[in-house]
């Protein structure tokens, strides 16, 4: 039987946890978007230490294709900020200017 693509996230791509070594089998994983072409934003919290895993997965004709990153951010928060505006440089240098004031 073929596994769905959130099956393969949890057992292939992070069998486990990269803060704990706790198996995957505990995580906690949800889709929190996905395009039409099959793109997806995943999110997983590890069942043990807890920490977040944010993750992109896209399939193509070559195969499936991801890439994650740890995280402390709820998944509450990530979509948050998904519906913030980028930060742009002008804010950047107003934050850099704050700094050194
Ligand atoms: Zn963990």
């Amino acid at each position: 039987m073929k596994k769905s693509p959130l099956e393969s996230f949890s057992y292939r791509m992070i069998s486990r946890c990269p803060m704990c070594s706790a198996s995957a089998h505990n995580a906690h994983i949800e889709l929190l978007d996905e395009s039409a072409d099959g793109n997806m934003l995943m999110y997983a919290r590890c069942g043990s230490c807890k920490i977040g895993l944010l993750a992109t997965l896209s399939t193509s004709q070559h195969g499936m294709q991801g890439a994650a990153i740890m995280t402390d951010l709820h998944k509450n928060e990530i979509e948050q900020f998904a519906d913030t505006d980028p930060i742009s440089a002008d804010e950047v240098m107003n934050h850099v200017r704050w700094l050194r004031t």
